[in-house]
């Protein structure tokens, strides 16, 4: 079956920009952007973020709220935290053997960057690459990774595959299979999850008074590192705009209690 995927993929894989480098710290940027915004959206993003940072030791020398405000729009606002967390530990200390303990990396993306950068003897096993895996019941080298996500992607897709132009159909038991719709994460819209981002979207243009802010969407997002609450004054951590610049900032008021989400 290896065989017939990489030939399909060499006609019909993606061509995506962070497969043309063996930069961990390229590699790394791109897996923790695609750990929960969707490729399409990644592309462009990633891109420019290179092209501002292009070395681990340049994202490690910015500030984060630069680093938040470059993520701005992604999602889970929180991976721009970890992916400067963890910039920061590589320019001091190198990549770690145990690739887990940078912030924000798992057992996938530590798999990913142990195949993609690193060249080792793995498969990172994503959920597009676990059900292929799964439906086909087929066994797959490390060097079919990038296929074995492109089939899952867009053709061995989750709900109603596209096995009529699979290339493994003649071999798979699962195929003409469909599944039943997966639980499907709960609307954006109105969501606590939106509150925070408009909260963080607004203190991203510059240092807000707290009484103008959504506070339980503040408070969640200062437990997460991503504002600091200083008075009435809430900003991005190591804004270098001064407080006392800030017009309409009114004296310390009592803070809105940190309430569970
Ligand atoms: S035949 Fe269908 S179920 Fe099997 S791998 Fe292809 S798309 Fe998936």
């Amino acid at each position: 079956m290896e065989k017939l995927l990489l030939t399909w993929f060499a006609e019909h894989g993606r061509d995506l920009p962070w497969r043309s480098t063996r930069d961990p710290y390229a590699i790394l940027v791109s897996e923790i952007m695609l750990q929960q915004t969707q490729v399409e959206r990644v592309v462009p993003r990633y891109l420019a973020w290179l092209e501002r940072w292009p070395t681990v030791e340049s994202l490690a020398a910015a500030s984060p709220a630069d680093v938040i405000r470059a993520w701005q729009g992604l999602g889970y606002n929180r991976r721009a935290l970890n992916l400067h967390g963890a910039a920061r530990l590589i320019a001091a200390e190198g990549w770690p053997a145990d690739l887990t303990a940078l912030p924000g990396v798992g057992r996938y993306t530590a798999a990913a960057l142990r195949r993609f950068a690193f060249a080792e003897d793995v498969l990172p096993v994503d959920v597009n690459v676990e059900r292929v895996l799964r439906r086909t019941g087929a066994t797959f080298g490390p060097v079919a990774a990038h296929a074995l996500m492109d089939l899952g992607a867009t053709v061995c897709i989750a709900r109603i595959p596209r096995c009529r132009v699979c290339p493994l159909a003649a071999h798979c038991p699962s195929r003409g299979i469909r599944e039943a719709p997966a639980r499907k994460q709960g609307p954006f819209e109105g969501s606590f999850r939106q509150r925070r981002a408009a909260a963080l979207r607004a203190v991203a243009e510059g240092p807000r008074p707290l009484a103008e802010l959504d506070g339980e969407a503040v408070s969640a997002l200062e437990r997460d590192g991503l504002v600091r609450v200083a008075g009435d004054l809430v900003s991005l951590p190591g804004d270098a705009t001064p407080p006392t610049l800030v017009a309409g900032v009114r004296p310390r008021t009592p803070r809105v209690p940190h309430r569970a989400r």
